[in-house]
């Protein structure tokens, strides 16, 4: 087995994976699962201090952000979307698809969104029906103060739609104090849940603006009314996944538990930046660090490949490449969730220690110490 680094899928504590063998029941007859469906869409608004209501969706982190573009998009409406990363640019193909207009706001991808600058553009283009922004948009791990920039958005009557799969729970995150219309996560990031399962909390106005829609939601299976008061109802549009839901909030219930959760990914976070740079490596990003994932580059006489293979095969560690057009220019380091331990961190560090010697790359330090040094 591999010690899993990666920014998602993260590792599984095993009372996540036990929850998952339970016995499973018919989701859509006991009365019982309705009410465990319902206090596990309860914990998850709690955690995210919302009273929003919160949905989960049988299918992979991905299907929230679809779903809720596809609830959302009516053809020809104006969309905002902001992006400075991979995932931000990626939700103009689903305001596509779902006949909506895209309008991309770019800013650099080493960056943060300047608020101030968004700002600025927001005074003469606010004619959206919606906005889109990532919180930490993981193939570099750069975050945006979402804290900031959907209350803007929303001064001026924009919903907002913020993907938090791979920053809620290791980033500060209050959503109803965000005034954030629907946020998604999903199961396999810092919640460290397998993957499977995707959930979306949305506000009464973003409930209001599907309601009102004038054409209907081009999706059965993305359509996030028919979730929607399903436990109020006592119906299921579908066969609820029983055991990746009991997975779920079981995950959930750790993360309740971990009153040290978020200011421990920051320190740790915090150590493996200072390592990296002690080490005379580059950090990708200029500003805007989240503390779930780091990316670094791929230092000179290497390649990724070269670094994740003796991870791999010499340390049972996964690390992770970047993809797209960041392919083979940086390694990424995934400490979220269950990822997020010193141990995990420290034998990481310890790995890339022996492993750029082995591949002859000199560097200034050495992360394992660097490392400790700095928690
Ligand atoms: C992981 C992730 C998702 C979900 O993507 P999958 O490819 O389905 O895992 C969505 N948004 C962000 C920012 C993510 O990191």
């Amino acid at each position: 087995m591999y010690r899993i680094m990666t920014p998602g899928p993260t590792q599984v504590r095993e009372n996540v994976r036990l929850a998952r063998s339970r016995e499973c029941t018919n989701p859509d007859l006991d009365k019982d699962f309705f009410l465990f469906y319902r206090d596990t869409c309860r914990l998850i608004s709690s955690l995210l201090d919302s009273q929003n209501e919160t949905l989960i969706l049988g299918g992979e982190g991905i299907l929230g952000l679809e779903a809720a573009c596809a609830s959302l998009t009516e053809p020809g409406d104006p969309v905002l979307v902001i992006a400075n990363g991979i995932f931000g640019e990626s939700f103009a193909d689903f305001v596509k698809i779902y006949g909506g207009k895209p309008e991309v706001y770019t800013a650099g991808d080493q960056e943060s969104i300047d608020v101030d600058e968004l700002a600025q553009y927001l005074q003469g283009h606010h004619d959206f029906t919606y906005a889109t922004v990532v919180h930490c948009d993981t193939p570099t791990g750069v975050k945006n103060a979402v804290e900031q920039i959907c209350p803007l958005l929303k001064s001026y009557g924009i919903l907002t739609v913020v993907d938090s799969v791979s920053a809620m729970f290791g980033e500060q995150l209050h959503v109803d104090a965000a005034q954030i219309d629907l946020v998604c996560g999903g199961s396999q990031k810092v919640v460290s849940a397998p993957p499977g399962l995707a959930f979306v909390t949305v506000s009464e106005d973003a409930k209001a603006a599907m309601r009102n829609r004038k054409t209907p939601i081009a999706s059965f299976y993305a359509n996030l009314m028919l979730l929607e008061g399903c436990c109020a109802k006592g119906w299921f549009p579908y066969t609820m996944p029983v055991s990746d839901i009991n997975g779920l909030r079981a995950a959930m219930e750790n993360i309740r538990d971990d009153a040290d959760i978020r200011a421990r990914h920051e320190r740790i976070a915090a150590a493996v930046r200072s390592a990296l740079c002690e080490a005379g490596l580059e950090l990708f990003l200029k500003n805007g660090y989240a503390s779930t994932v780091t990316a670094f580059c791929v230092p000179d006489g290497t390649t990724d490949r070269e670094i994740l293979d003796t991870m791999q095969t010499e340390h049972n560690i996964m690390l992770a490449d970047s993809f797209g057009k960041y392919a083979g220019q940086l390694i990424r380091i995934g400490h979220m969730g269950e990822n997020a331990t010193e141990e995990n961190v420290r034998e990481t560090m310890r790995a890339l220690d022996q492993t750029f010697e082995s591949l002859g790359v000199q560097t200034g330090a050495g992360l394992e110490q660097a490392f400790l040094d700095a928690l």
